[in-house]
């Protein structure tokens, strides 16, 4: 399937002041600190690159790591980007935010910046279990806070569900409110099974029919509470009634992918990356959203085999629309 490219990840470093126990991107920093490679892209490079992506029209980015608000030069690369008319989403653990100062400086240079933050939980024992830094919900809820009084009017706010907070993710449309009369999005994310969340998947992955409920409570939570959500990494028999706010369907169906800069050694896509993880099982032949479903990953496979995607009845369908 041809796709247009709509946006770029830009992944400028490995490095992180969290070590979430669900992290995916372990796996690829291992793999470049066994080959000797850089685990970070230079200021100098990281301009290299932009500046490619300028040539391509390519103007969305998300700049992503690691945690790119660690970086010395992390306002230096706010800048660039501003200088250069990008549109930008930080994905951020959000605490760097919780010093007033370090706040006011990012907003003065990117005014217009959007923020995607993770928030795991409306417990911050059960955050920092899944951080593994204590105090890091505090600095996390800090910095949202501060960002809200700058003026930030928009936030999304990233959920991975694990074993350690599913049965509070109900919580979170109203504590989200709780923070300030803003536009919030919140994205559910199953995790993706490599990296950390890999190599603690019996502590941390959930079964999906363990989180269904709770799932679907919050999802009221939030529309009764007029609060935006998508839905990743979740196979349709699952998300049933709320297939059409799944990111992954949305993009096929709307033939858009992700270009993936990841550091300096490889470009790939994400919906390739994404459906080469990817499985279905042989009685998802009958399902009637076949088609358009990605399945689960392979890795979820492995886990907790193919009892729960019972496939939908129905004559296959190539769109909802
Ligand atoms: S195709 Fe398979 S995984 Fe997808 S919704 Fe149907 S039964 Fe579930």
């Amino acid at each position: 399937m041809n796709c247009d490219v709509n946006s770029v990840n830009l992944r400028i470093g490995y490095f992180c002041n969290n070590n979430c126990s669900y992290c995916m991107i372990d796996e690829n920093k291992k793999k470049l600190l066994k080959q000797d490679k850089p685990i970070f892209l230079t200021f100098d490079k990281i301009k290299l690159q932009l500046n490619d992506l300028i040539k391509k029209k390519l103007k969305s980015i998300t700049l992503t790591g690691g945690e790119p608000t660690i970086r010395d030069d992390f306002f230096e690369i706010l800048y660039f980007l501003k200088q250069n008319n990008f549109v930008v989403e930080l994905e951020t653990n959000g605490r760097m935010f919780a010093d007033t100062t370090f706040a006011k400086k990012t907003i003065n240079i990117f005014p217009d910046l959007y923020f995607e933050i993770s928030l795991l939980s409306t417990i911050p024992e059960s955050h920092d279990m899944l951080t593994r830094v204590s105090n890091s919900w505090k600095q996390t809820t800090t910095g949202i806070k501060n960002l809200i009084k700058l003026g930030v009017t928009e936030f999304n706010i990233i959920v991975v569900i694990t074993k350690q907070n599913y049965k509070d993710i109900k919580n979170i449309p109203q504590y989200l409110k709780s923070l300030g009369d803003v536009k919030w999005t919140i994205g559910y994310t199953f995790p993706m099974i490599q990296g950390n969340a890999k190599l603690h998947s019996v502590l941390i992955i959930p079964k999906y029919e363990q989180i269904q409920k709770y799932l679907f409570e919050s999802i009221k939570n939030a529309l009764n509470l007029g609060i935006n959500f998508n839905l990743f990494n979740m196979p349709f028999c699952v998300i049933e009634d709320y297939i059409k706010y799944s990111v992954e369907f949305n993009n096929n169906l709307a033939h858009t992918d992700l270009l993936l800069y990841e550091l300096e050694d490889s470009i790939s896509t994400w919906n390739k990356e994404r459906i080469n993880s990817k499985i279905k099982c042989i009685s998802c032949k009958s399902c009637k959203y076949f088609r358009l479903c990605e399945g689960v990953w392979n890795r979820y496979i492995k886990m907790y085999g193919v009892d729960e995607l019972v496939p939908i009845k129905g004559k296959q369908i190539n769109t909802l629309l």
